[in-house]
């Protein structure tokens, strides 16, 4: 004998129907005997609900919301059953839905819909798709015998989750199913009876727990439940791309998971099979060969500590709290109490040991009416101030951790709060089960799915984490920047285990967005068909999105851009800036990003802020991380003016080769801030900083070579001027000459003063051979003290910066690879 169960979408059409024809013609070659529990057609209930509920709002369209039901029920039989066969079946779906239209006119009139009524009318669910599938099997010429669950299954009067009668239950189910003579007996799940006739229900999902009272009834070897998914999975796989098949499981494991939100089985399934030690199978009506999940006593011991995530949403929080609480029995009796009065069920509590507050997670939807008779019931202890009214919160969601194993594990909450934290979402309760099978947080609703996603990506080792870039800036180095990470995706997906997405892509005219990652070969078309950039909104869209693992990408030279930082790390967002304005700004400004990446647990990088790709500002803050303290700084920081003295050979004026500097795409954006030496004090202000100086613009010396006439006026009367004074530039480069040197433009730093100027160089200087766009860094540290730590190599470049972009975009998405 077996007990086979098929769910809501496994009947909802005449094709899913037929699907689990052959899955019962299968098990009939392996079993004698076997009973067929069945849903209601998927949706049916809800929809039936949703009528009943608009007809006491004397709304009289429920008419045709029944209509839309009693139609799909009669498509479904003329599409499934051979027209010589239907004519009874379709008047049984008519006279089946005329009764639910009589109950939905009482409703209509009364404007009233008891628990009873709901009952009554949801019931038909069942008995209309039980009764369909009972005269297909007829059709087939598959014997069987259909019956009505309500003669089996008795319950007391709790109308919508009525307690089963398990005495009773059991003889009738045993003395039926022993007498029956067909092989086949299909029985509609989720419908029972109380002791008066009146007809009940088994709490929503129910079906799953008739088959398991049936087959703990008749001691079955193995029951099956078959649904929409391949088993029961590491999450949600709505919530969880990635979720993955648990193939074993325990009994505790699947109740707790199920408990905690995982649908895919009704959490009171389980204890009637558990108490007889009968394994549940659960299967894929769409992929019946898939192994599925296994139910039974013992946990696999295959695995990590941790077997599934699941989570629960719109949850409230209650909070009890006074000094009146303090050493004194019997507040959380009353408390539990007055709630269990109303029957509103507790689904998670915690008390913080100094037993000033107590704290309880209830479904939403009952918080008002929690307030009223709690507070009701310690009118007189909110009177005298021992303690305060009832304090809800709404708008929250659980999120546990189920495993057996977990119990022999340290370290397991550390993770789960620290992945939590680092993405920003906010713990507001904990619980730990003393069987420590489970650990739940409260968190904001808003953050479920982002919460699951990174647990499951901590916890489960075999799949990718996801990244999801936001990018402001598409010119010189932002286009390198998308290539690159389009042309490396693949890679960092099978060495770091990274699935990079670009989720958002913006430049001062356009802004686009797409959760699955935009599409990297097609990006500028796509944007120019993007909204209209506006930086409000695309700040407000990414804090909305609110996606795991984020980072803020700026590849502009922006003010704006850069005065938008802060809005991302407050939301746990790492901010990666090739922008230069955010870290040259006040020092105030700098100071209040770094932080608040501390204290938000984000990163703020910005590498490429001096000496592009080199890796500079890593070196420094590895240097002062080891206890080294640098005392000098000597550096080569403009790879513009490298490029432009370097070239400057007689050949060109001097006016031209700063030309060849911008096209080649080394100068800012404003080449002026190159010339001017204003892009040096920037950055060597940068290192200062880094190295631990609180230092501004105004405290660092500009020794500039620029005649004043060229810094007046725009950029087209700078490169003028520049002309007019070509003779300037040329005694300035004929001087070095003449003293067998180089003019290099150098930046200094020593107890706390910088300047930047040009310099005449010796031969043996380590700033001699600097060619190209080249920079070079002396560090002069305590560990450093006559030989420097350098650091040489292009400086400038689109190319070289992106690079050094992506490779912070790779320390801020994963901070311990
Ligand atoms: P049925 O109608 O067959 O009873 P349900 O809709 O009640 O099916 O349950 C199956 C659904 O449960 C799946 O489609 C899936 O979306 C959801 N679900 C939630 N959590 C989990 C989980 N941990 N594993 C598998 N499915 C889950
Ligand atoms: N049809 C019922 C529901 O939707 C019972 C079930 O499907 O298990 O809740
Ligand atoms: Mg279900």
């Amino acid at each position: 004998m077996q007990v086979l169960k098929f769910g809501g979408s496994s009947v909802s059409n005449a094709e899913n129907i037929n699907n689990v024809i052959s899955i019962v013609q299968q098990s009939l070659k392996k079993n004698k005997n076997i009973v067929i529990v069945l849903s209601a057609m998927g949706g049916t209930t809800d929809a039936l609900l949703s009528a009943a509920i608009i007809a006491t709002h004397g709304d009289i369209s429920y008419k045709e919301k029944l209509q839309i039901i009693e139609q799909s029920h009669l498509t479904t039989v003329k599409e499934l059953i051979p027209v010589q066969h239907q004519s009874s079946v379709l008047s049984m779906v008519k006279k089946c839905c005329n009764k639910i239209e009589d109950i939905c006119n009482g409703v209509f009139l009364l404007k009233e819909l008891s628990q009873r009524t709901k009952d009554s009318i949801i019931s038909y669910g069942e008995l209309l798709s039980s009764q369909i599938f009972s005269a297909k099997l007829t059709s087939l010429d598959i014997l069987n015998t259909w019956k009505d669950a309500r003669e089996l299954i008795i319950t007391d009067s709790e109308f919508g989750a009525a307690n089963v009668d398990f005495e009773k239950t059991n003889k009738n189910i045993q003395s039926f199913i022993f007498s029956l003579d067909t092989a086949v007996c299909i029985i509609p799940g989720f419908i029972a009876c109380d002791k008066n006739g009146n007809t009940t229900t088994l709490g929503r999902g129910g079906s799953d727990y008739t088959a398991a009272i049936i087959a703990a009834a008749l001691s079955v070897s193995v029951v099956e439940i078959w649904t929409d998914v391949s088993g029961m999975m590491t999450a949600d796989p709505r919530l969880v791309s990635n979720a993955k098949v648990i193939h074993n499981i325990s009994y505790q494991e699947a109740m707790e998971l199920s408990h905690f939100g995982a649908k895919v089985i009704y959490p009171p399934t389980i204890q009637p099979v558990m108490n007889k030690r009968i394994p549940v199978a659960i299967k894929n009506t769409f992929a019946p060969d898939d192994a599925g999940t296994l139910i039974e006593n013992v946990s696999s011991k295959n695995g990590g500590s941790i077997r599934g995530i699941s989570s629960i949403n719109k949850l409230a929080l209650l909070s009890l709290e006074g000094s009146g609480m303090v050493g004194i029995p019997g507040f959380s009796k009353r408390l539990f109490e007055a709630l269990s009065n109303e029957k509103i069920n507790v689904i998670l509590i915690t008390q913080s040991s100094s037993e000033h507050s107590i704290c309880v997670g209830i479904e939403e939807a009952n918080a008002d009416k929690a307030k009223e008779v709690v507070d009701k019931a310690f009118a007189h202890e909110i009177e005298i101030k021992k303690v305060e009214a009832l304090i809800i919160e709404k708008g929250l969601a659980i999120v546990a951790l189920v495993g057996d194993n977990m119990k022999n594990h340290s370290g397991i909450s550390g993770k789960m709060f620290g992945t939590l934290g680092r993405n920003g979402v906010n713990v507001r309760a904990i619980a730990q089960g003393s069987s420590e099978r489970n650990i739940s947080a409260v968190i904001a609703m808003a953050d479920i799915k982002k919460a699951i996603n990174v647990l499951h990506e901590e916890f489960f080792e075999t799949t990718y984490k996801q990244v999801n870039l936001f990018i402001g800036g598409t010119g010189n180095v932002g286009s390198k920047l998308l290539a690159q990470l389009q042309q490396q995706q693949q890679h960092l997906q099978d060495l770091l285990r990274l699935q990079v997405r670009v989720t958002g892509i913006a430049n001062s005219k356009k802004m686009l967005f797409n959760d699955d990652g935009i599409d990297l070969l097609k990006w500028k078309q796509l944007l120019q068909e993007g909204d209209e950039m506006n930086m409000q909104g695309f700040i407000n869209i990414i804090q909305k999105r609110n996606l795991r693992n984020s980072v803020f990408v700026d590849v502009t030279a922006n003010d704006d851009v850069a005065g938008s930082y802060a809005h991302f790390l407050e939301k746990s967002i790492s901010v990666v800036a090739c922008n230069k304005v955010a870290a040259s700004s006040s020092y105030e400004y700098y100071k209040r990003l770094k932080d608040l990446a501390r204290e938000f647990n984000a990163l703020f990088l910005f590498e490429t802020n001096v000496g592009a790709g080199l890796p500079v500002i890593g070196t420094l803050n590895d240097l002062l991380r080891s206890g080294d303290k640098v005392n000098r700084i000597e550096a080569v920081l403009s790879g513009t003016l490298n490029f432009v003295f370097n070239n400057y050979i007689g050949e060109k004026s001097f006016a031209e080769v700063v030309r060849q500097a911008q096209a080649e795409g080394y100068t800012e954006p404003d080449p002026r801030l190159d010339l001017s030496g204003k892009d040096v004090m920037r950055k060597i202000m940068i290192l200062a900083r880094e190295s631990g100086e609180k230092i501004e613009m105004e405290d660092i010396s500009n020794n500039s070579f620029m005649p004043e006439e060229c810094m007046k006026g725009d950029v087209e009367n700078f490169y003028k001027e520049m002309g007019n004074h070509e003779d300037h530039f040329k005694k300035l480069v004929e001087e070095a000459k003449q003293a067998g040197k180089k003019l290099k433009f150098v930046a200094q730093y020593q107890n706390g003063k910088a300047s930047v100027g040009l310099q005449h160089i010796d031969p043996q200087h380590d700033f001699y051979h600097l060619y190209g766009k080249d920079n070079a860094v002396l560090f002069y540290t305590n560990r450093y003290v006559e030989q420097p730590l350098v650091i040489k190599g292009a400086g400038a470049g689109a190319e070289v910066t992106a690079s050094g972009v992506f490779a912070d975009i790779i320390r801020a998405a994963a901070p311990t690879n």
